[in-house]
């Protein structure tokens, strides 16, 4: 767990990264932070882009539906005057934010403020994912959360996608995506046979019984 620094009152800005693959719970401490912050008073805003629409155009919204209200932004430049006057910003799905993001959380961190940015590491090639990896080196904290590995239990650490299509950007969840260690990702869809022909075997007692 992420415990945050303390400065004796001193006003002082950072970044901090939270980062993983998909289905790993980076939104949930991304929103488990700022609603720390919150309850101590601090004023807290959260934005994220306007690609993003999965699931509501004006909330950050994790999948066990737990939310804050967050403005959707189309360039990372818009931060620097949405950011007047507040203590700590939040964004969610920095992957989708352009090249400027970087510099721009560098900038709010000199201002005094806390940068808190949740993304994930990795595309579903597996390859460093828009500016998250610039991110990466140049925040102060940064945390990788892990999600299980849908094949084997381990820590899952990539997002395999589970259609064809050679777009980067393709929104889904569940339904287009799972998360997989590294040593199944790169079984590729092998490991999609092998569970569906174990599915059909296990629906076949079933079948019997109802017949
Ligand atoms: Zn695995």
């Amino acid at each position: 767990m992420f415990l945050e620094p303390h400065f004796r009152g001193q006003r002082s800005g950072w970044i901090e990264v939270i980062c993983g693959a998909m289905f790993s719970g980076k939104t949930e401490e991304l929103i488990r932070r700022l609603k720390r912050a919150k309850i101590a008073n601090q004023r807290v805003e959260i934005f994220k882009p306007k690609v993003d629409t999965r699931y509501d155009d004006a909330k950050v919204v994790s999948h066990d539906a737990n939310y804050i209200l967050s403005t959707p932004i189309s360039h990372s430049s818009e931060l620097m005057e949405l950011s007047e006057g507040v203590n700590v910003v939040g964004i969610d799905e920095a992957q989708f934010f352009d090249a400027d993001l970087p510099d721009v959380c560098t900038k709010l961190a000199l201002r005094g403020i806390r940068v808190i940015v949740a993304g994930l590491d990795m595309d579903f090639r597996g390859r460093p994912f828009g500016p998250m990896p610039n991110l990466l080196a140049m925040a102060e904290y940064i945390t990788k959360v892990h999600a299980i590995c849908k094949h084997c239990g381990n820590l899952a650490t990539h997002s395999y996608r589970l259609t064809n299509t050679p777009d980067t950007v393709v929104l889904g969840e569940k339904d287009l995506y799972e998360a997989r260690c590294r040593t199944c990702y790169h079984m590729g869809n092998i490991l999609d046979l092998h569970s569906s022909e174990k599915s059909e075997k296990g629906l076949k007692p079933e079948k019997r019984k109802l017949a």
